[in-house]
């Protein structure tokens, strides 16, 4: 029997530079690069930088340097999340042209003093207090400047799309369930788009045929499914990885300060080292 050569992939690292990179997007990155160079297709780097607050230049600049230390390298010119919010104000206009969505006023905490409902994926479950809110009274509320986030009409959307699902490698066929999320955000009060508008936007866009990336995304793909299907994307398939923890099961993160590349390179610790102990031979 001959050996099967894998269909080319598009495959893609997208980090949000909100702090340095650590031994786990190291083997986020590498395991997106290889399906990409093993398939002779192409291995994309994005920068989900939406959020300004937290976004910061230097932490890119230390992305694509890290990269280039790690010897991953990438096809086409790096995207820039925050350099189109243009394109993800035309996907809002579309599903806010369908009456899929509506803006939401509510502060964090008047939420948390309405909601009843046990959390969903995401944290606690919208209570719909805006869902419901007058358009005239809206209208008005928005002229005044007043901030507010876009909320999907998840009942709707979910009604419009029919029975979802999504290709996870390895497993096949996974139901979604994105009710359980309750009427998302997909425009946030401080920044006009969401992690899930923009990161399925992407995706598409830059026909990224498979998607791997971090068990802890793994619910959110149920409501990428469901932004697809409204829009008429087409979806990728999935490989969600499990997380590296540290000796004491932590999972590494940016915010608990994990060990950075730049420490472990300024400790003397070559790439393949680092991606020895991020569990994967090279
Ligand atoms: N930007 C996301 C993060 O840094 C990853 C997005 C994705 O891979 O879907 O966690």
């Amino acid at each position: 029997m001959g050996r099967v050569t894998p269909a080319p992939e598009t495959t893609r690292f997208a980090p949000s530079p909100t702090g340095f990179l650590h031994l786990g997007h190291a083997f986020a990155a590498l395991t997106a690069w290889r399906r990409a160079r093993m398939s002779g297709g192409s291995f994309l780097l994005r920068i989900e930088n939406i959020d300004v607050t937290r976004c910061r230049p230097e932490f890119e600049a230390a992305i694509l340097e890290d990269m280039a230390w790690l010897g991953l390298d990438w096809d086409r010119p790096v995207r820039h999340q925050a350099a189109h919010f243009p394109d993800y104000e035309g996907v809002l206009a579309v599903l806010r042209g369908r009456g899929l969505l509506y803006p939401c006023f509510c502060t964090r905490s008047e939420i948390e003093a309405a909601t009843t409902a046990p959390p969903g994926p995401d944290g606690p479950v919208y209570p719909g207090t805006c869902a419901h809110l007058p358009q005239d009274i809206a209208a008005t509320r928005m002229a005044a400047g007043s901030p507010h986030a876009w909320r999907l009409r998840m009942a709707l959307a979910a009604a419009e799309a029919g029975p979802l699902t999504y290709e996870e490698e390895g497993v096949g066929s996974v139901l979604c369930d994105p009710g359980a999320f309750g009427d998302v955000v997909l425009a946030r009060k401080d920044t006009p788009a969401s992690y899930h508008l923009c990161v399925t936007h992407d995706d598409a866009l830059q026909g990224v045929t498979l998607v791997t990336r971090g068990e802890e995304l793994r619910a959110s793909t149920d409501i990428h499914r469901l932004v697809q299907a409204l829009m008429g994307w087409p979806a990728p398939r999935y490989a969600h990885h499990g997380l590296l923890t540290d000796q004491w099961g932590e999972k590494l993160s940016k915010r608990a300060g994990s060990l950075s590349l730049r420490a472990l390179r300024a400790d003397g610790v070559t790439p393949a080292e680092a991606f020895a102990r991020a569990g994967v031979a090279v």
